[in-house]
């Protein structure tokens, strides 16, 4: 296959600047990156196309010599340069990866130590109140870095290893003199990793790492409330350089429960009663996460008083004793009377007014509280 004009591949012009070219390369780099086309043989030649325009004309030097000759110059000058870090040499990869993807894909390469441990990742998941509460297995879906299956991670091509970094000698590190100081420095050309891929992956493009999605199951305990963390240890991303992998930490977010309100071991519920209930006194059915219960209440029960149903709560992840249901009754106002019923009720209402107000301690509290007001006595 005869091969493109390296600036129509990236869709610039011929005076185009280098900044130009850095942004056309990674547009295409983005759109064609194995990692978002597996399996797609045409994105992977594309990709490769634009890489291999990218690395000539982004170099000043290989790109006058492709101006001049074309393709036969570059050709020309890759063979003459075989072996010594030529036009595939390492520095240009690096820059590649370090510029134009170090933002993107976040790889943290600039890491000062040789090896280092992968990120721990951070998931979020929503429990209903009783899944938290009785506990339960939830499987996850991570999308992280992993180890690349073709170069296990050393980032080279098949069939080929990193050699050991002439710069710094394989240490990762440079002394840099400074007036009276020598100081300790991350060495700038394999930038601490003390090896250089001259044959990079074609896979993982020399990263060592790709991005995978991963199945997990998370067993996560009874009693878990809003905020706790399930901690998957060596679920994290892939350590680079023999560092050890990161871990996965699961974050439980509770779902509002449409009655149960939660505060920590114990919840609460209101409990709609009806004014003769709360009168006469009765039971009602109130729900508990181990299904209904019924509620005894006393004769003469006002609005707003709380029943404790105890060990009816939840049992903290912590290991304490089961919490209590409190149940709030709140006595409702009827509604939508008939003819008939308000009838009755102005005639109740006429003979418990005849008895003074005894049928109503509240009101005569509050009546006699208002009068000592307006006569400026207090107690
Ligand atoms: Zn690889
Ligand atoms: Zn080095």
């Amino acid at each position: 296959m005869a091969k493109r004009d390296y600036y129509k591949v990236l869709d610039v012009p011929r005076n185009a600047a280098e900044a130009e070219i850095k942004k056309a390369y990674r547009r295409l780099a983005m759109k064609y990156h194995p990692d978002r086309n597996p399996n797609d043989r045409e994105a992977e030649e594309h990709f490769k196309e634009a890489k291999e325009a990218y690395e000539v004309l982004s170099e000043p030097g290989k790109r006058a010599v492709y101006d001049q000759y074309g393709h036969a110059g570059v050709e020309a000058s890759r063979a003459g340069a075989a072996g010594a870090g030529g036009f595939h040499g390492a520095e240009a990869f690096g820059d590649i990866f370090g510029d134009v993807f170090g933002d993107i894909f976040g790889t943290g390469r600039r890491s000062a130590s040789q090896a280092y441990r992968g990120a721990d990742l951070r998931y979020e998941i929503a429990l209903d109140l009783s899944e938290a509460v009785f506990g339960r297995t939830v499987e996850i879906d991570v999308n992280k870095l992993v180890e690349c299956e073709v170069c296990h991670g050393s980032g080279a091509a098949r069939g080929t290893t990193p050699s050991s970094c002439d710069t710094c000698g394989g240490t990762g590190q440079v002394r840099v003199s400074q007036g009276f100081f020598t100081l300790q420095q991350t060495c700038p050309h394999c930038r601490g990793t003390g090896r250089i891929v001259r044959n990079p992956c074609d896979h993982c493009l020399g990263q060592g790492r790709v991005r995978r999605s991963k199945k997990l199951q998370v067993k996560i305990p009874a009693g878990v409330d809003s905020g706790d963390r399930v901690r998957l240890a060596g679920e994290g991303e892939v350590g680079r350089n023999g560092g050890p992998p990161g871990d996965l930490y699961v974050e439980v977010q509770v779902r509002e429960h449409p009655i149960f309100e939660r505060d920590g071991a114990h919840l609460s519920c209101e409990v709609p009663i009806s004014f003769a209930t709360a009168a006469l006194g009765g039971s009602v059915e109130v729900p508990t996460l181990d299904g209904q219960v019924v509620l005894k209440i006393p004769a003469e029960t006002q609005s707003g008083r709380v029943f404790r149903l105890r060990d009816k709560g939840v049992k903290s992840v912590r290991g304490h004793a089961r919490g209590d249901l409190f149940c709030r009754v709140v006595v409702e106002t009827p509604v939508n009377l008939s003819q008939e019923q308000r009838t009755l009720l102005h005639e109740l209402d006429e003979s418990l007014q005849r008895d003074g107000n005894k049928h109503a301690p509240r009101q005569k509290s509050f009546f006699d509280g208002v009068k000592r007001f307006f006569s400026g006595s207090s107690s």
